[in-house]
């Protein structure tokens, strides 16, 4: 899956869980842990490995790493897991396959294809439509419930943690990864759509920004000497 998907399928599914579960979970954390697992792309890129869809990618390791958090805020951690997890149980599991899913127990390889069944790669019908419909609910949704608002009219710096979504998956996405050209030149309709979430995530980190540099201009002194 494209971070499309995996953003908008964690927040359906950040949605249910804490209407479930009665939370009121951070979107913006949310999406930025869906696509967390892939900063083994980054990690990879910068130390010239190719280490994608390991550690980061397994039931394990999120546990293991998710356990201190589960003690400390109980029930409301479930929406994060769930948005942590559902990247590869669920979007890199039908798509692409191949994860290290019990690692470090196990360096085995899990994934729709994998068990024997059918391959579907990024550029799949199947793939491209089920992103797109993903997508689509959860503009719906975030018109709906006026999500938006958590993005457009936040100056809450803990909002700074989109940048990790920006700069390790949308800009790729942009640039070329996964494809060999940039995405509006392979896929433009999912172009389209990384773009919505680039800008969404953009503007909280801009408004951030101004307000920090307005906020630390020296005030104009007027000690004139006399
Ligand atoms: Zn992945």
């Amino acid at each position: 899956m494209l971070a499309v998907g995996h953003i908008s399928l964690a927040y359906i599914l950040g949605k249910i869980s804490s209407k479930t579960l009665k939370v009121n979970p951070s979107i913006p954390l949310l999406m930025t842990l869906s696509i967390l697992p892939d900063i083994d792309i980054a990690i990879g890129t910068l130390i010239g490995s190719t280490i994608h869809r390991g550690p980061t990618h397994s039931i394990l390791f999120a546990l293991i790493v998710f356990t201190p958090i589960f003690i400390i805020y109980k029930k409301r951690a479930i929406p994060y897991f769930i948005a942590y997890i559902s990247h590869f149980l669920i979007g890199d599991f039908f798509v692409g396959g191949h994860l290290q899913l019990l690692w470090p127990l196990t360096t085995s390889t899990f994934g729709l294809h994998d068990a024997g069944f059918m391959y579907i790669g990024i550029n799949d019908p199947i793939n491209i439509t089920t992103e797109l419909l993903l997508f689509t609910l959860t503009v719906i949704l975030i018109a709906k419930t006026r999500d938006y608002r958590k993005f457009l009219k936040n100056n809450d710096k803990k909002n700074l943690i989109l940048i990790i979504p920006i700069t390790t998956v949308l800009l790729p996405n942009f640039i070329g990864y996964p494809f060999s050209m940039p995405i509006f030149s392979a896929l433009p309709i999912m172009g389209i759509a990384h773009l919505f979430y680039f800008i969404l995530f953009t503007i909280p980190i801009l408004t951030i920004l101004y307000n920090t540099i307005k906020n630390h201009k020296p005030k104009h002194t007027n000690n004139k000497i006399s």
